[in-house]
């Protein structure tokens, strides 16, 4: 777990990454504030804070009024929590905004300032799901469509999953 006290280095610009905690999840996230501003978090920690009701003032506070240095992001990064070579995903069908995930661990990272842009895309989980099913309806046809409507609360992640399956992306 990335939670832990181990120091992580920064998968982007190797820089030893500073623990943050959020009192309000009890959790410590690690955020690259000497280096380049990347965010690193555990295979749980992301969702906490990718809806814009969910409060990331702690996360910002910690990154505004700083220059970063930057980074190539199309570079392929090291898990810093395993060592895995991460993957780059959209963060969503929208497809502007990649993020380096771990398929071994299930860390995400993120390159400054996406997690604001990331929470600018939907306004709830909800909304992002839905698009994923109107994506998947007009790409494969209507069964999708009318299964989710039967059954409305299917789990975002077997969405993704099954979207994933339908398209590689
Ligand atoms: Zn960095
Ligand atoms: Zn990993």
């Amino acid at each position: 777990m990335a939670d832990t006290l181990k120091p992580l280095n920064c998968p982007a610009c190797g820089k030893e990454m500073e623990k943050v905690l959020i009192p309000s999840e009890g959790i410590n996230l690690d955020i690259c504030t000497d280096g380049c501003g990347g965010i690193y978090f555990d295979n749980r920690e992301f969702a906490k804070f990718d809806e814009q009701h969910e409060d990331i003032s702690e996360i910002l506070a910690k990154l505004e009024n700083k220059s970063f240095i930057h980074v190539d992001e199309s570079q392929t990064r090291l898990c810093p929590n395993c060592g895995t070579k991460m993957v780059k995903n959209h963060s969503s069908i929208k497809k502007a905004i990649e993020v380096d995930e771990c398929y071994a661990c299930g860390g995400k990272f993120l390159d400054n300032s996406e997690l604001v842009k990331i929470r600018q895309e939907y306004l709830n989980d909800e909304e992002r799901s839905a698009d994923v099913i109107n994506y998947v309806y007009q790409t494969v046809g209507s069964e999708l469509k009318e299964q989710h409507s039967k059954h409305s609360t299917i789990k975002q992640s077997a969405l993704r999953s099954l979207f994933g399956k339908l398209t590689g992306f």
